[in-house]
């Protein structure tokens, strides 16, 4: 067979699995580096759930979005938001066609694993002043010491009063840490498993070390701690029992490499979906379908509670928006399609045993469809039907999106979830699109610039597909 014919076979038969920054061209690689500077402030001003559902409704209104209004008549081209409690935030454009026809959702997560005070924080321990904290979300505990921390959150006095804190990413602003044991001392500590190096009982933030001057007795640093916070936030100890505050990765977002097509980053899971979800629904402007950008909280630990997606805020703004247009909330639920919009995990070389590398992720190779996660034989999770999944991939193919099938590692490795499952549950045919990251859960995690602005694009098409 001539070389010309193998070749063309090739291209006819074989999938082109292609590095993406091969596929596209210069254009299309500044938009992303564009794209991804915006994705990059997003990132440095938002760290926590409350910071980025504040950042997303503040966008939402500078681009015409009202707050959801149960008793008001809504038409085509209106655009609402539904604060749930400050945590979650779904966004929706009400489309040409009738609800009836169902929406198109896209549903992300903003909470982000990371090191919760708490409630009776504050202690001191050889004139040192610690916080003890409780892990939130799956983390690889010994990555979170001797790493700048800031504080994040809220405290509720007992007045009611609602006091905001955010303090250690600012320039001047000093950060906390957890310490570790130096190596010359570690004989007991370095015969543990890496999974016990570090135990969630250890993970104490250092916040202070100097005694209240002229006291005495014990504990004359944690007075002097209180009295700090007392001045600043006019709190007493008793009010950390009502706070909600969550330590985080203290360094901004950053370029990774020479060449500079990766970035760096506290919390892309999945503020690196959940960023491409809401911008994509505001520049989607007046689509087909309705469009609902769900930016979600609580995924981390499961979606349970008030404002993660195993509660039923979602179904009931759904049948609410149905209900105002005189449709039957069941109707629509069943024709919605929903991408649920969370990262994946690209192929590690450093790590490759973990993977099966015919159906790994890589970085640059565009965003990740997942058919399925869960663990064991497909436990725990929902699989999407072929032909939701082949529509899916006929409207990124139909817009140039560069995207990959991908599974969480390899068979009986270990497993994962999304809210997949708790949309599935509702009724509404879902499927998993994400940014494939390295280090994922890390406190400093890699996704590369190409994959994020796929996810912007192949959100954007998916919202505005007919
Ligand atoms: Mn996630
Ligand atoms: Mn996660």
């Amino acid at each position: 067979m001539a070389n010309e014919t193998v070749e063309a076979l090739k291209k006819e038969l074989l999938s082109d699995s292609r590095n993406g920054l091969l596929k596209i061209d210069g254009g299309e690689a500044e938009k992303a580096s564009a794209y991804c500077e915006n994705y990059v402030a997003f990132m440095n001003a938002c760290r926590t759930e409350r910071e980025c559902a504040s950042f997303i409704i503040d966008s939402a209104k500078k681009n015409g979005y009202a707050e959801f209004d149960r008793s008001a008549k809504y038409s085509c081209g209106d655009k609402i938001y539904f604060n749930n409690r400050g945590k979650s935030v779904v966004l929706c454009t009400f489309g040409r066609k009738p609800l009836s026809e169902g929406a198109r959702i896209v549903a992300s997560h903003i909470d982000s694993p990371r090191l919760d005070l708490k409630p009776n924080p504050l202690y001191e321990d050889s004139e040192l002043a610690y916080f003890k904290t409780h892990y939130y979300g799956g983390i690889k505990k010994y990555q979170w010491t001797v790493t700048p921390l800031s504080l994040h959150g809220v405290i509720i006095k007992k007045n009611g009063e609602s006091v905001t804190v955010s303090i250690g990413d600012k320039p001047g602003e000093p950060k906390f840490v957890i310490t570790d044991l130096l190596p010359h001392l570690d004989k007991n500590q370095g015969k543990r498993t890496l999974d016990e190096g570090v135990t969630g009982e250890e993970l104490n933030i250092l916040i202070g070390s100097c005694p209240l001057k002229d006291g005495e007795g014990d504990n004359l640093v944690k007075l002097n701690i209180m009295k700090i916070l007392n001045e600043k936030y006019g709190i007493v100890e008793d009010d950390f029992k009502t706070a909600e505050l969550e330590a985080v990765p203290a360094y901004p977002a950053c370029d990774i490499g020479f060449d500079s097509s990766l970035i760096g980053a506290y919390g892309h899971d999945d503020r690196v979906c959940a960023y491409p979800a809401f911008t994509s629904q505001i520049d989607a402007g007046t689509p087909e379908y309705t469009s609902i950008a769900v930016l979600t909280d609580k995924e981390e630990t499961g979606s349970d509670g008030v404002t993660g997606l195993n509660s039923a805020y979602l179904k009931h703004f759904i049948y609410d928006i149905a209900e105002s247009q005189g449709f039957c909330g069941r109707d629509v639920i069943r024709r919605c399609e929903c991408l649920s919009a969370d990262v994946n995990a690209a192929l590690d070389p450093i790590y490759a045993d973990a993977h099966e590398k015919n159906n790994a992720a890589f970085l640059n190779k565009g965003i990740v469809l997942t058919k399925y996660t869960g663990h064991r034989g497909k436990g725990d999770t929902s699989d999407a039907n072929a032909e939701f999944t082949g529509k899916v991939a006929r409207i990124f193919d139909g817009a140039s999106v560069v995207w990959q099938t991908g599974e969480l590692g390899k068979v009986d490795m270990g497993g994962g979830g999304t809210v997949a499952k708790y949309l599935a549950d509702t009724g509404i045919e879902v499927i998993d699109v994400g940014v494939p990251l390295l280090s994922m859960h890390a406190p400093f995690e890699i996704a590369s610039k190409l994959d994020i602005y796929m996810a912007y694009k192949g959100f954007k098409a998916f919202y505005e597909a007919e």
